[in-house]
Formats: structure tokens, C-alpha cells, sequence
């Protein structure tokens, strides 16, 4: 199979870009960090069915990581990514470095308010989605596409990354695709190679309690007993829980008192060292 082919410089991405565009083809971006997984490649998938040409962004963004965060041993396997991508039929890699992202000077931050940003992730992460924000709106200026492609499994970054995209006009259309799942459930990350095998054992514990917490207030168990009673099982499988919330899906803003609203249950906790995140339909 003939190696995908690497653009390293935003030049070396707009020429590649033009060209399609040239002969009317349309374009999807799939950003991503590296270190993929099937749940990344669901996402170059999805992308084919929309555009005729894919990008996939690898790139560790600094300006999303604090300083007491996982940036430096994030893990990289670039080799082992492009060969994945080359299988999934995309059409170029973009790598830049982070010189090529933040040049020598670089000033600027798109930051963002309102409640998709509000709570949850922001709480334990007050710099992280100005971080996201800024980096994916460069992809969008660099690449230009048509569609772009982000998993349900950060839905938070999801509805932030939507709204950014509405609120500066960018000719993106946003499209969120399903979380890919392990046969017990837990979600695809490339955080859980972090996972030590008891840990990994826990983490099942995730998906169980975040279906039985949405049945029971499905079932009309009041919110906050069935938050509680998943946070108290979430603990005693061994996570200290950053939060376990339901907000509204589309929106995520708190619930109306009352109910009425359509509901997604969003999770967050550390297991050892590692923190995962998680969240699902109510
Ligand atoms: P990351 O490389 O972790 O920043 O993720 C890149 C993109 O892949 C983001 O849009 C994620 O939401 C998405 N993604 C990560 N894990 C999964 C998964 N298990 N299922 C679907 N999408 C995912």
C-alpha cells in the first residue's frame, strides 16, 4: 500500500486542499492527537460518507494541557498512525509542529463563554477550552473544510467547538459522531494504555453506572438521588469522581427544575493517576 502522504506546514496543507478544490471535490477534517484507536477511525469513516476527500489533523496541542497535565508523556506513535490512516483510506495527514502552530510571538486566544463552556470539564480544566477552541479554529482557517468530524465521547468539546463555529461564521458544518466502545463498555481513549490492569478492570464500572443512573431517572428516580447513588458506585469502584451530572443534551445547560429537558449524563473521575471522562444519551 502507498504511504499517506504528510503535509508538515500549513502551505503544504492549503496547496493539497486547493487542488481538491479545484476540481470541485469537498473536504472533511477529522482533528485528532494521535495515538489512534478504532474510535478515531469511526470518525475518518464517517468522514468518507461526507466528503470525497479526508484530512486527519495530528497534533498534540500544547495550549489544551495545564502545566501539572499529561502533555510531555501524552502518547505518541506516529508511525503506527499513519499505517491505521492509510487503512481508513484517508487522503493526507496534516502534522504540523508546534512552532509551525504557535510561532515565535503568537498572542492570540479564542476564548468562549456560555453554558456548553460553563462547569463540568472547565471546573477541573479552566484553561482547556480556550485551548481547544483556539487550535481547532486554526485547523478550520488552515484547512477549510467543508465538514468536520468530533466524537460524542467529549461531548463537552463537541458542543463548545459547534458554538465557536456558529459564533465566528466559520464555513464548517460541526458533526458529532458516536463513541466507540471496548466489548465492556468502556469508551476508546488513548488515555487508558495509562490504565494499570486492576484499573482497567474498574473502569467498567463507567459505562454499567452511567446506564443504571439513566435508567433510574428515566424511570422517574428524582435527579439528584440517582446522581447521588452513581456517584456513591462510581467511588466505591475506586474513582474519586470529579463530577457525574445530567445537563440538557443539547445545550448542556443545568436542567430545568421540573424535567421536560432532553438529557445527557456526563461523567469525570480519576482512577490512579489517570482521568477519564465519559458521558452518555438519558
Ligand atoms: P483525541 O485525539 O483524543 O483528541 O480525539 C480526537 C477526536 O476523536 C475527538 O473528536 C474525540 O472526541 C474523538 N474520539 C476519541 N475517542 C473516541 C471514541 N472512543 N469514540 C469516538 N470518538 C472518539
Amino acid at each position: 500500500m502507498a504511504t499517506l502522504p504528510v503535509a508538515r506546514t500549513v502551505k503544504a496543507l492549503r496547496a493539497e486542499v486547493s487542488r481538491w478544490r479545484a476540481s470541485g471535490e469537498r473536504v472533511a477534517l477529522v482533528p485528532t492527537m494521535g495515538a489512534l484507536h478504532p474510535g478515531h477511525i469511526s470518525l475518518v469513516k464517517a468522514a468518507r460518507r461526507k466528503a470525497e476527500r479526508v484530512v486527519v489533523s495530528i497534533f498534540v496541542n500544547p495550549a489544551q494541557f495545564a502545566p501539572t497535565e499529561d502533555f510531555s508523556k501524552y502518547p505518541r506513535t506516529f508511525a503506527n498512525d499513519r499505517a491505521m490512516l492509510a487503512v481508513a483510506q484517508a487522503d493526507l495527514i496534516f502534522a504540523p509542529t508546534v512552532e509551525e502552530m504557535y510561532p515565535e510571538g503568537f498572542a492570540t486566544t479564542i476564548s468562549l463563554d456560555g453554558p456548553a463552556k460553563a462547569g463540568l470539564e472547565d471546573v477541573f480544566r479552566p484553561t482547556h477550552f480556550a485551548g481547544v477552541a483556539t487550535v481547532v479554529g486554526k485547523l478550520f482557517t488552515q484547512c477549510a473544510p467543508d465538514f468536520a468530524l468530533f466524537g460524542e465521547k467529549d461531548y463537552q468539546q463537541l458542543k463548545v467547538v459547534t458554538r465557536m463555529a456558529r459564533d465566528l461564521d466559520l464555513p464548517v458544518k460541526v458533526i458529532g459522531a458516536p463513541t466507540v466502545r471496548e466489548t465492556d463498555g468502556v469508551a476508546m481513549s488513548s488515555r487508558n494504555r495509562y490504565l494499570s490492569e486492576s484499573e482497567r478492570a474498574a473502569a467498567a464500572a463507567i459505562p454499567r453506572v452511567m446506564k443504571e443512573t439513566a435508567e433510574q431517572i428515566r424511570g422517574g428516580a428524582g435527579l439528584s438521588t440517582a446522581l447521588k447513588r452513581g456517584r456513591a458506585a462510581l467511588e466505591k469502584a475506586g474513582f474519586s469522581v470529579d463530577y457525574l451530572e445530567a445537563r440538557n443534551a443539547d445545550t448542556l445547560a443545568p436542567p430545568a427544575r421540573g424535567g421536560g429537558d432532553k438529557l445527557r449524563l456526563l461523567f469525570a473521575g480519576k482512577i490512579g493517576a489517570t482521568r477519564l471522562i465519559d458521558n452518555i444519551a438519558v
